[in-house]
């Protein structure tokens, strides 16, 4: 072949290799996948006050402090060798963070509904929860609860109690992306590391109620979660996914009785009058049922 044909054939796979790239997609990338919420935030812990958008007479603090800890984090994600970070606006439907004050590295996914499974493609090395609550009814977990739906009792995936740290880390497990950190009070970091054992987390605030606990100061909590967060990027590789063997039964019990919305799909069983269960060959399959989207 002459020299100047490939030459040619070489320049284009390599313009493409960076085309590629710029998406995300190399396999050499480390691109992070965020999940953020509020209620984990140091300084929060209280709905009414601080969580309610634009109703909470403390929103716009709250706001704050969340996007802070948000770019403590991606500061520490990039200095530990991520090359991407998708910061997901968890809290309230993804209508939270603002791209005006986001660290201008990210990018930002808001809005809603979004597909549970559309962020979590091939190209993702790790997930990441900052300002994560624990699950409904956990012990001394600040402003705790499974999902939106405040009547939420208990989530069992095949018989073990989760909330949305397992979900999440369930539904990445299974894509092969391991849960490498995560920020949020003790109670958080409790139910990540009986999913992870090896994770790094970032202990921000500690509850002494549902409504009450002892809380880092903003710099502190910053300076913490930048740290962890470097610190579990440089050792991902050793952070091994959480697989949920399938099939999958997720069970959900409310505290009150209630009709189910996707009641009618093959998979749906009524267990009890709060008690449904929803079957999958996989988490995802399972939760897709629960979600309906
Ligand atoms: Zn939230």
């Amino acid at each position: 072949m002459p020299k100047i044909i490939l030459r040619f054939i070489l320049g284009t796979l390599l313009a493409a290799g960076a085309a590629i790239a710029a998406w995300g997609e190399s396999p050499k990338g480390k691109k992070v996948l965020m999940i953020t919420d509020m209620e984990g935030v140091s300084g929060i812990f209280s709905i009414e006050l601080q969580c309610e958008p634009w109703k909470s007479p403390r929103w716009e603090e709250s706001r704050k402090l969340e996007t802070g800890e948000v770019n403590a984090a991606v500061d520490g994600l990039f200095a530990g060798g991520a090359t991407e970070v998708i910061v997901w606006d968890g809290h309230d439907s993804g209508r939270t963070l603002s791209v005006v004050d986001i660290d201008p590295r990210v990018r930002l996914l808001q809005g809603s509904p979004v597909p549970f499974a559309q962020p979590f493609d091939k190209s993702v090395s790790a997930l990441v929860f900052i300002g994560q609550h624990a699950m409904a009814g956990a012990k001394d977990g600040i402003l705790t609860h499974t999902m939106s739906a405040s009547d939420v009792q208990n989530w069992w995936a095949n018989g073990k109690p989760i909330g949305e740290i397992g979900t999440w880390t369930m539904v990445a497990g299974e894509r092969g992306i391991p849960t490498i950190m995560l920020s949020g009070d003790t109670a958080a970091c409790k139910e990540y590391l009986d999913l992870v054992p090896n994770g790094e987390c970032a202990e921000v605030k500690s509850g002494v109620s549902r409504g009450a606990g002892y809380m880092l100061p903003a710099p502190a909590a910053h300076a913490l979660i930048t740290e962890k967060a470097r610190r579990a990027m440089e050792r991902i590789a050793e952070i091994k996914p959480f697989k949920m063997q399938g099939p999958v039964e997720l069970r959900i019990e409310s505290t009150t009785a209630a009709e189910h919305p996707h009641l009618a799909r093959p998979g749906v069983e009524q267990i009890d009058t709060r008690t449904w269960a929803y079957k999958g060959q996989t988490f995802t399959e399972a939760l897709a049922l629960v979600l309906g989207n």
